[in-house]
């Protein structure tokens, strides 16, 4: 049940029909049933990921002083910053949009992309390649109101330097990322590997190589647990108990730590 995310016109337009689930063991065994090769854009799931990202190169410390580690309650993309005026948590589309703007933020926009495309290449064991669908990049990029509020809303509180972006972010180049990277094209087997990633304390079971330090494991799990399913996160977290992300093209990436990814 349930309805296609229709702010996206391109989104729209896909075949709920389509359902397919992957799994990956920590050891690499995969089982994979239904319209497991259909490719379908990563959207929010690259979200803890970039937060992934972030916390490796920048450390816990310089990532939470622009962006916080509570559930805010609220749908995705709600206008909204917590008391200090960070957004609530990374897997919230302001949160989201902050982590961005600290993705290899020293470089160009097309070989930060570059790097974020390797990460994934890295968390699915180069096993698939990795795709990138434009349509849904343009498409998001026009109907974008809403980031594009939320961002000038985290970038007002610069002016007193006690919250807002880090200094010297470009606020339309990190968007255009946060845009390049919600299209990225995936498919569950692929997905699954990626879970198993986190579920394997950031080793990737294919290559033995270890891609996140369990330390930013140990916190994207938790931020998963607590907000990664928005305004349902306490239900699933009552539910269901494991760390998932969801994305409004109809993907749900679960880890269940030290056994598999979903
Ligand atoms: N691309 C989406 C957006 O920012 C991501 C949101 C989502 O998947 N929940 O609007």
């Amino acid at each position: 049940e349930g309805k296609n995310a229709d702010y996206i016109p391109q989104l729209s337009r896909i075949n709920p029909e389509q359902y397919g689930i992957s799994i990956c063991s920590i050891d690499g065994q995969r089982y994979n049933i239904g319209d497991t090769e259909i490719d379908f854009t990563v959207q929010s799931c690259c979200k803890p990921i970039n937060y992934g990202i972030a916390l490796e190169n920048l450390g816990e410390d310089y990532v939470h002083k622009y962006v916080g580690r509570e559930p805010s309650g609220q749908a995705f993309n709600e206008l909204l910053l917590n008391k200090k005026g960070n957004p609530h948590n990374p897997l919230i589309n302001s949160g989201a949009i902050m982590t961005t703007s600290m993705l290899f933020s020293e470089e160009e926009l097309s070989s930060r992309f570059e790097k974020l495309i390797e990460v994934w290449y890295k968390l699915s064991g180069g096993l698939y390649k990795i795709g990138f669908n434009n349509p849904v990049y343009l498409s998001e990029k026009k109907t974008a109101d809403r980031n594009y509020a939320l961002s000038y809303f985290m970038n007002e509180k610069n002016e007193n330097k006690k919250t807002g972006f880090p200094d010297n972010t470009d606020i339309n180049e990190t968007l255009e990322l946060y845009f390049q990277n919600c299209s990225i094209e995936v498919n569950t087997k692929i997905l699954s590997i990626v879970a198993s990633t986190l579920a394997n304390g950031g080793i990737n079971p294919f290559t033995g190589k270890q891609i996140f330090s369990s330390e930013t494991v140990k916190n994207i799990l938790s931020v998963m647990l607590t907000c990664g399913m928005y305004d349902y996160s306490g239900e699933f977290a009552f539910k269901i108990g494991i760390p998932a992300k969801s994305g409004v093209s109809g993907s749900i990436m679960i880890v269940i730590p030290n056994v598999m990814g979903i």
